[in-house]
């Protein structure tokens, strides 16, 4: 009877655990005031929002902490990625995805999704801001 009981928590916790990831961005992550949808940054594929644009430049100068917030409290920030960070194909499917550290990214398959996470943080500068092409 107990151990039945605590089959079932034990049940119940991950169900709310699995429940409790993939929550949308609603506060500021700098100063945790609702965020203002015209206030946003774009970075690597992720677009973050904030309550003003000086918690939006507060992020461009460090964007780490941010992250590492999202990925604690189970954030995911919008996906504004165009493409592969491996291939540089677009993304159109949006079911090859991997999270790393706060940001979700979208990868054209699972070869490109199992080179990324072979080395992360080389191939996600690939979705930095590309310098504007001068015509
Ligand atoms: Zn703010
Ligand atoms: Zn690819």
């Amino acid at each position: 009877m107990t151990r039945k009981l605590l089959v079932l928590a034990a049940a119940i916790l991950v169900a709310a655990t699995a429940f409790a990831a993939d929550k949308p961005q609603t506060m500021c992550p700098i100063r945790n005031k609702p965020i203002d949808k015209t206030k946003y940054v774009d970075y690597q594929g992720q677009r973050v929002y904030f309550c003003s644009g000086s918690c939006a430049a507060k992020f461009k100068a460090d964007p780490e902490p941010v992250f590492a917030k999202f990925a604690k409290e189970g954030i995911v920030p919008e996906n504004v990625q165009k493409t592969d960070p491996v291939c540089g194909m677009k993304v159109n499917d949006k079911s090859v995805k991997a999270d790393w550290k706060g940001r979700r990214l979208l990868f054209c398959s699972d070869n490109c999704k199992d080179t990324f996470l072979k080395d992360p943080s080389k191939h996600v500068k690939a979705l930095d801001e590309k310098p504007a092409t001068k015509s």
